[in-house]
């Protein structure tokens, strides 16, 4: 009797199986309809120096304005996309909408540099580079130096040296580059070592964290150490509440992005935001740290 119930239990997880990939399968159907219906668009989050107020750039992150359940976040539909090569569509259509929206802001007179998000998937086509200068190509009036590719320290897990190499002929094209969810990997010194990103954005953990664990708030001033050594921009992640911006400031962290400053909005609404925002007076109150 024990046998045969383990013989029905494999069948049940066999059928529960066979669901699973036909139900994957039809997501997969969905988002490629989505992205030739063109139902994904781009939000933007500025980017900016907390102390002296400048808007240094702006992080695009997709959302779909799904029909039926209106708009949803990346967590919704991206992790069904991991492994799949339907990212490298939709990574190339992040690409050239971000283009795209430079290029118009330029032409406004606003020149904001902005980041996108690069998938590991991206990452492994032979063919990204070319994809990349191709890109850039289309929008001449974009400078290299406005764009800025965000990569996940994880993105390295597999060849660290062809990572390497392919950040490096980014950076030969005037691209610039970031570490994303920075110290959230298992060998974040390793990758900071061999990963030429001029940008290190500090994962919101640690700035979750600051304010009421010691090590975290330990933590951030090191990687703000090594940063200024190794010639690195840092970037705070997360700063979600006045609490936040002013102990960053206070540990000497200037430049951050997070909900105290601006949620990621639609891109229509970036210029006015651009133009009227200003740093809250009473994180600037937060005294300077002593030069060093
Ligand atoms: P990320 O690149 O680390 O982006 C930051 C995420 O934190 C965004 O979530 C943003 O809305 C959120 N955030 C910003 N400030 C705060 C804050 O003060 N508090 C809190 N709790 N959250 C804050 P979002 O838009 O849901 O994106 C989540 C992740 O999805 C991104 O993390 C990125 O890894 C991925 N993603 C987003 N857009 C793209 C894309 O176009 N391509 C790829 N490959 N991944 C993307
Ligand atoms: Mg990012
Ligand atoms: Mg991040
Ligand atoms: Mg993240």
């Amino acid at each position: 009797a024990a046998k045969q119930g383990g013989k029905n239990r494999y069948h049940l997880f066999d059928a529960e199986h066979d669901r699973g990939l036909r139900s994957r399968h039809a997501e997969l159907g969905q988002i490629a309809l989505a992205l030739q219906q063109q139902q994904f668009v781009l939000h933007y989050q500025p980017k900016v120096n907390m102390r002296s107020g400048a808007v240094i750039g702006a992080e695009a992150l997709i959302r779909w304005q799904h029909p039926q359940r209106g708009l949803l976040g990346p967590g919704a539909f991206l992790p069904a996309l991991e492994q799949q090569t339907l990212m490298v569509d939709v990574g190339d259509w992040v690409l050239e909408q971000a283009l795209q929206q430079i290029a118009h802001w330029n032409r406004t007179g606003l020149r904001l540099p902005v980041s996108v998000n690069i998938d590991a998937m991206q990452l492994a086509q032979a063919d990204f580079v070319p994809k990349l200068r191709a890109a850039l190509a289309r929008q001449p009036e974009v400078q290299p130096s406005q764009l800025e590719l965000e990569v996940l320290e994880t993105s390295a897990l597999g060849d660290l040296g062809a990572v390497s190499a392919l950040l490096h002929q980014c950076r030969e094209l005037g691209v610039l580059t970031s570490l994303d969810d920075f110290g959230t990997g298992y060998s974040s010194l390793t990758y900071l070592k061999h990963l030429p990103t001029q940008v290190l954005k500090i994962d919101q953990s640690f700035v979750r964290g600051m304010l009421d664990d010691p090590s975290d708030s330990a933590i951030l001033q090191g990687v703000l150490g090594l940063a200024q050594a190794l010639g690195r921009l840092v970037i705070a992640e997360g700063v979600e509440t006045s609490a936040h911006a002013q102990m960053l400031l206070r540990l000497g962290c200037v430049h951050g992005q997070g909900y105290a400053i601006a949620r990621p909005m639609p891109a229509e609404q970036i210029p006015d935001w651009v133009a009227h925002w200003k740093p809250d007076p009473a994180w600037a109150a937060a005294p300077s740290p002593a030069p060093s």
